[in-house]
C-alpha cells in the first residue's frame, strides 16, 4: 500500500504519457474479433503476429488491421472525466504525451474526434511505427530524450497490462485505468483508478 506522501509524489510529475484507446476513449476495440478478422491465433498478440509474417503475408493484414481501426472511429467517445482532466493537468504545466500500439495517423484523429488535439504536441504522440510496440519501453525513452527528463520521472497511465509493464519496464510510475475496479494487475500498479474521474479528484492542489 502506497503512502499518502508517496502517492502524491507521482501525482506531482510532470510528464505523463497516456494510452489512448480505452484510456482516453471507452474501449471499442474487440481484440478477439480483429484476431479472427485477421487469422490471428487466439490469445496472441496482434502485432507480434503480423511482425512475425514475412512482409508480403503481412501487407495485406496491415491494410484490413487499419480498415478495422479506421471504422472504429466513427465510435469514439470520451472517456468520463477525460476533458477536466486535460485542462487540470494544462493548467498545472504538465507535459502530456501518447503512446499507442494503434497507428500515428489514427491516433491524431482520435484525439481530434475527442477534442483534445491541443492538449498534445504532435511530437509527443507516438503510434506504432514511431517506436517498438509496448512493453517496448522505447517509446518512453524517446519522449523522455525530447522532454530532456529522466524515464524515471514520467507516469504511463493505460488500460491493460502492456500499458503498465512499459511503465515499470522504463522505471516510470504507472497509473492503471480500470473500470472495472479490480485492479488485476497490482505487482505492476502504482495507482489505480476507476475513471479519469477519480484521477482527476486525487490531483494535488
Ligand atoms: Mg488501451
Amino acid at each position: 500500500m502506497m503512502s499518502a506522501g508517496e502517492l502524491e509524489s507521482i501525482l506531482l510529475r510532470r510528464h505523463w504519457v497516456f494510452d489512448l484507446d480505452g484510456t482516453l476513449t471507452l474501449p471499442v476495440h474487440d481484440f478477439s474479433v480483429i484476431r479472427h478478422a485477421l487469422g490471428v491465433p487466439k490469445g496472441t498478440d496482434i502485432l507480434g503476429y503480423l511482425a512475425s509474417l514475412s512482409q508480403e503475408e503481412a501487407q495485406p493484414l496491415h491494410d484490413r488491421l487499419h480498415e478495422i481501426e479506421s471504422g472504429l472511429l466513427e465510435r469514439i467517445e470520451p472517456a468520463p472525466g477525460l476533458i477536466r482532466l486535460m485542462e487540470s493537468l494544462q493548467r498545472r504545466g504538465y507535459r502530456l504525451g501518447i503512446l499507442t500500439r494503434n497507428t500515428r495517423e489514427i491516433a491524431l484523429r482520435t484525439l481530434d474526434c475527442l477534442g483534445i488535439g491541443a492538449y498534445f504536441s504532435e511530437a509527443c504522440i507516438l503510434g506504432r511505427s514511431d517506436a517498438p510496440p509496448k512493453p517496448d519501453p522505447e517509446g518512453l525513452f524517446r519522449l523522455s530524450l525530447q522532454w530532456e527528463t529522466e524515464p524515471h520521472e514520467l507516469v504511463m497511465i493505460g488500460d491493460y497490462i502492456f500499458d503498465l509493464q512499459t511503465g515499470r519496464n522504463a522505471g516510470a510510475a504507472t497509473i492503471h485505468v480500470d473500470r472495472s475496479g479490480t485492479y488485476s494487475w497490482p505487482e505492476l500498479t502504482d495507482i489505480g483508478v476507476e475513471t479519469l474521474d477519480e484521477l482527476h479528484s486525487i490531483l494535488p492542489d
